[in-house]
């Protein structure tokens, strides 16, 4: 029940914060709108209208002043806006003292432009038009709008009464000025209800497309995971069989075009049921592993290298002749030999045996011809006693 509450407050926070922000930059644009108007009113009374009574001249020097302090009011809060906004001040509570006291005086303004125009004439067209101006221009909620409503309304009612001498005006006005606070009232409730329920919505679209995105994400880390299952050897982070075919067969379309040859080379490690036996299967594992450092550690990052399956590899390099392979592998093989393996605390010695083959992209079924060679020189480098770098036999 607490929580539930606290959410609602939480949530009407967010709404109330927005629509402090929302006035105060509307009220930069009302008063530069403003200042023109009140100004333009100013010039007029000035200049164009001629009073003849000593009531018509005091309903002339009074709207004149009532506009003048608007123009102050307007100037002042224009660059008090500006500055604060300038200057990240604007906090919500000087928001909001500043928007009501804005509007708390063009209230009291149009309330004393009313009354003084009942000294010349009868209606309080002034203070509809600011009730209905400020309802369309400012987001209130409806504990900020109904008391400044009321208390416009109050100022309204008692200050007509100091010129409006006829009862029936009065009432009339009275009556008028009522209906007019009350249409304020209702027009600021019903945009108020339809600000509030497209901030709600506003909200909700955004924690949808917060967790839509959430979701792309994990979709695309489980794709990433699942392109690296399908790509990849669990075991030694080397590409698998099926990923080498498939990029060893894109890199044909660029050998034909240029012309070039490759060189295929399989790595077979020796007597490796013999490290099983002995050591156990754990450390054959890590021994894959850190066999699978050293080939990397040996070759280009473009040779591709992969596990063709249990202890034996395969290794394409580019662009590179016959000779050269050979000079490859015998590194890698001489590599070998001479490296320590620790492993679990026990030094292992190993050695392996390579077949080496040209592969030629002029030939069909090129890699299986090439595998086949390679593997037929690998065959030879087993049964010449291991530990050597055979290229394709005749
Ligand atoms: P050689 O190649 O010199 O003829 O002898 P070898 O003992 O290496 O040959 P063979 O192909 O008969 O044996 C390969 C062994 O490699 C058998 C298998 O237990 C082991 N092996 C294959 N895959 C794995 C693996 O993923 N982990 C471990 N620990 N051992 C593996
Ligand atoms: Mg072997
Ligand atoms: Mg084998």
């Amino acid at each position: 029940m607490i929580q539930t509450i606290r959410k609602i407050l939480i949530k009407y926070s967010e709404v109330n914060l927005e629509a402090f922000i929302t006035n105060f930059r509307r009220m930069k644009q009302i008063s530069m709108i403003g200042i023109l108007v009140s100004m333009f009113h100013i010039i007029y009374f000035l200049f164009f209208v001629i009073t003849e009574t000593k009531e018509e001249s005091i309903w002339r020097i009074g709207i004149i002043t009532s506009h003048s302090v608007l123009v102050i009011l307007f100037t002042f809060t224009y660059y008090a806006i500006t500055f604060l906004t300038k200057t990240n001040k604007a906090t919500l509570l000087r928001m909001k003292i500043i928007q009501y006291f804005y509007i708390f005086i063009i209230m009291a303004i149009g309330a004393m432009i009313v009354t003084l125009d009942q000294l010349v004439t009868t209606n309080i067209t002034p203070f509809l038009v600011i009730s209905t101006f400020i309802a369309l221009a400012f987001l209130l909620q409806p504990l900020a709008s109904v008391p400044i409503y009321l208390v416009a309304y109050f100022i309204f009612y008692f200050s007509i009464a100091f010129i409006q001498n006829d009862p029936l005006v009065l009432a009339s006005n009275r009556v008028n000025g009522l209906t007019a606070a009350f249409i304020g009232i209702a027009l600021s409730n019903i945009l108020w209800q339809y600000y509030t329920r497209d901030f709600f919505q506003r909200v909700l679209i955004e924690q949808q497309n917060t967790e839509l995105i959430l979701q792309k994400k994990k979709l695309e880390e489980t794709n990433e995971q699942l392109i690296h299952l399908v790509a990849y050897d669990g075991l030694t982070g080397l590409f698998n069989r099926r990923e080498f075919e498939r990029i060893v067969n894109k890199t044909l379309l660029e050998m034909k075009r240029y012309k070039s040859n490759a060189c295929i080379i399989i790595v077979d490690i020796d007597h490796f049921k013999y490290i099983n036996d002995q050591y156990g299967h754990p450390v054959g594992d890590k021994l894959l592993k850190a066999f699978s450092f050293i080939l990397k550690d040996e070759l280009r990052d473009i040779d591709i290298i992969a596990r063709w399956g249990g202890e034996e590899f395969i290794i394409m390099l580019h662009n590179t002749p016959a000779q050269d392979g050979v000079h490859v592998a015998e590194r890698i093989r001489y590599s070998i030999e001479n490296n320590k393996f620790l492993i679990d605390g026990h030094e292992i010695g190993i050695t392996a045996s390579f077949g080496i083959s040209e592969l030629l992209y002029y030939e069909i079924d090129w890699l299986i011809t090439a595998y086949q060679k390679a593997d037929k020189a690998l065959y030879m480098a087993k049964n010449n006693g291991r530990n050597q770098c055979v290229f394709e036999p005749d």
